[in-house]
């Protein structure tokens, strides 16, 4: 086969079943768990006005360097757009224009886009599945959104997950501490590397998110937040940290848990995959931000929050061994060689039933159509025949051990079938 000239765009992929299934299934069982919470879903725009993003903060790297932006064909005022990168800014700023009863529970699922470098779990576009809750600065909603992001992980199967979590305080605990750690990054600003000399002047809590392998040890060193935030913050942290222990949800205490984004306050949270490579193990991540609604023009709001990777997530199931497929794959093939009448029946009236069913067209011969149902991956064939078609009876074929057969009655094919299945 000649490769075609025209490739998906670097660091995007098409995906294809059953990889999408997959997705999709990830998705929906996160979205069962969270409409069970009384969370409805908001459907904002793919692009935005780029100053909505830039709110994210002018220290990130989402904002400076990986916004895919663009300016619309206005010929008198082009607007200056972005692809968002993440929801969380699209959400406040929704908030902000509409003015929803608080506390206002939303959910979002979508594509998100970041000019990245493309590697294994980090695309330049990925879906992503969040949660919000606006409008209070309750300690429990902390815990509600860690503890439904820990509850998807564990219903989908994940073992290996690990929560991080840490609290960066209030704006008084931050400028406390923010305080102590110029000083100290910059007593050793010979031994950091240029982009966190960068940093250091923009946003110094972001040089602890710093990857580099040259400030690794300059970070080990550096003053915890934990020392220098207020009392307030102490007891949100601490609040927290009871719920998720009244829930039995396993966390572990990262002091220097600052996340990609500027405008956390408070509580940051990540989990993480232990079955994946380091560079990419992040599965998810959130945490509050209580200045982010009022930065977009709304009134003062509070906001807590978790972003899954779901491609990422995906990958963590496959280096766990889970089979996803069990709630998408076939259930059923029908085979008939009698001329179709009986397929389209029958496929009807499985389906009507909810049994996952498909059949093969153009009056193919047995042996083509069993070939179709072996490469179906469904987990029997029923197979109609002449001898069956007299008899009125169907013959099952299980596809997947030994191929044992049995013969049915045409009439309560369905019913059987539902006890089968
Ligand atoms: P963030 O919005 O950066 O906190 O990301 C939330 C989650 O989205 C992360 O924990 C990852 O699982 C996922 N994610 C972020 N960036 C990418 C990317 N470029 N490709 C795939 N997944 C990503």
């Amino acid at each position: 086969m000649s490769k075609s000239p025209f490739q998906s765009p670097r660091g995007t992929r098409d995906i294809l079943s059953p990889e999408s299934d997959q997705l999709r299934f990830l998705i929906e069982e996160f979205v069962s768990l969270l409409v069970s919470a009384g969370y409805g879903q908001v459907i904002s725009p793919m692009f935005e006005d780029i100053a909505v993003f830039n709110r994210i903060g002018e220290s990130t790297e989402i904002v400076t360097k990986e916004m895919f932006d663009f300016f619309d064909k206005d010929p008198k005022r082009p607007q200056h757009l972005a692809l968002r990168p993440e929801l969380t800014a699209s959400i406040c700023r929704a908030f902000a224009q509409h003015r929803p009863i608080t506390p206002w529970k939303v959910w979002y699922a979508g594509p998100q886009f970041r000019y990245e470098k493309p590697q294994a779990g980090r695309y330049r576009q990925f879906l992503q599945v969040g949660a919000e809750i606006l409008g209070t600065p309750d300690p429990a909603a902390d815990t509600e959104i860690i503890s439904l992001a820990y509850g998807f992980f564990r219903k989908i199967g994940l073992q290996e997950i690990k929560i991080l979590i840490n609290s960066i305080g209030d704006n008084e605990s931050r400028k406390r501490y923010n305080e102590e750690l110029v000083n100290y990054l910059t007593e050793r600003s010979s031994a950091l590397s240029e982009q966190s000399l960068m940093t250091l002047k923009k946003n110094p809590l972001r040089v602890l998110d710093s990857k580099r392998d040259e400030d690794q040890d300059v970070i080990a060193g550096a003053p915890l937040i934990e020392n220098y935030l207020t009392e307030e913050s102490k007891e949100h942290f601490k609040k927290v940290k009871e719920g998720l222990d009244l829930l039995e949800i396993p966390y572990e205490i990262s002091p220097r848990l600052v996340r990609g984004l500027d405008y956390y306050t408070q509580t940051t949270f990540e989990f993480v995959s232990l079955s994946l490579e380091s560079a990419q193990n992040a599965i998810g991540g959130g945490g509050r931000y209580d200045g982010l609604v009022e930065s977009l023009g709304g009134p003062q709001t509070e906001g807590i929050g978790v972003a899954i990777g779901i491609d990422r997530t995906l990958l963590a199931c496959q280096s766990e061994n889970l089979d996803l497929d069990a709630q998408t794959r076939l259930e059923v093939f029908v085979v008939d060689t009698t001329g179709g009448r009986e397929a389209l029946l029958i496929a009807d009236e499985l389906r009507q039933l909810g049994i996952r069913t498909d059949r093969s067209f153009g009056g193919r011969s047995m042996k083509a159509q069993m070939k179709a149902a072996d490469r179906s991956g469904a987990r029997f064939a029923i197979i109609i025949g002449t001898d069956e078609l007299e008899g009125k009876e169907v013959t099952l074929r299980d596809l997947r051990g030994d191929g044992q057969q049995i013969t049915m009655s045409r009439e309560s094919l369905g019913r059987d079938l539902l006890k089968l299945i």
